[in-house]
């Protein structure tokens, strides 16, 4: 079972800190699978197969290589432990759906979720002219897309409640649809049917970035608990 490897936090990103730091070819094989966000947050990157796509409002979806540097990544190699066909899945009914299969409260599961969507509703940022942008900024600019009828793959993790700063407690999706030419950060889903796959990860690798900009970051945790939930989930 392969570990899941992330750069920086969900925490660290919501405080401000979005500048491009990592390549990913540090966390990217050629197996990867996971999901990010691209420098100053321009763009939602969802990974399948060492591919980085970048979703960005206004811009055909493009891979990113492997020298870009990023300011936060959630990758791992998906190995499904179990496969379970399910009817009816929604944003609002995947936990209890996932349920019948794992009690997830406690442990971090690399999650997917394919088939065709009959409703799904993507969020893309759209791209920094340039760096004084801010969180809020950030997300009350954002394009939001609502999709029928398309077919492709959830792709993400969930996280236990105790991690909430690490990354986004409970489910996190951003999607690729097969023709890998839409993808953004998944708001809402519907799919009559669908294959939901997971794998439990037992061990999550945080790479902390060590900038002088991250070291004088001023966190105020309590206002990121708020900004996580509302921005994040
Ligand atoms: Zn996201």
């Amino acid at each position: 079972m392969s570990k899941i490897t992330q750069f920086s936090t969900i925490g660290a990103l919501m405080a401000g800190h979005f500048r491009g730091e990592a390549p990913l070819s540090a966390f990217c094989s050629h197996r990867a699978f996971g999901l990010g966000c691209s420098a100053e947050i321009s763009g939602e990157l969802t990974i399948q197969d060492g591919k980085v796509h970048e979703a960005t409002a206004g811009e055909a979806l493009h891979c990113l290589s492997a020298e870009t540097e990023i300011p936060f990544v959630q990758v791992t190699e998906f190995t499904p432990q179990q496969e379970r066909a399910v009817s009816s899945v929604t944003h609002e009914n995947a936990q209890e759906q996932l349920s019948r299969f794992i009690r997830p409260d406690n442990i971090f599961l690399a999650v997917s979720i394919s088939g065709k969507f009959e409703h799904l509703v993507l969020r893309r940022p759209h791209r920094a002219d340039d760096g004084s942008r801010s969180v809020d900024q950030v997300a009350s600019a954002q394009q939001v897309d609502r999709h029928e009828a398309i077919e492709g793959r959830l792709i993400g993790f969930w996280t236990p409640e105790l991690f909430g700063r690490i990354s986004v407690p409970g489910f996190h999706f951003h999607f690729l649809d097969v023709k890998s030419t839409i993808s953004g950060h998944v708001l809402e889903f519907s799919a009559q049917n669908a294959v939901l796959s997971f794998e439990e990860k037992t061990t999550i690798e945080i790479v902390n970035p060590s900038s002088m900009s991250f070291k004088a970051l001023d966190i105020d945790v309590d206002a990121l608990d708020e900004m996580i939930y509302r921005i994040e989930k």
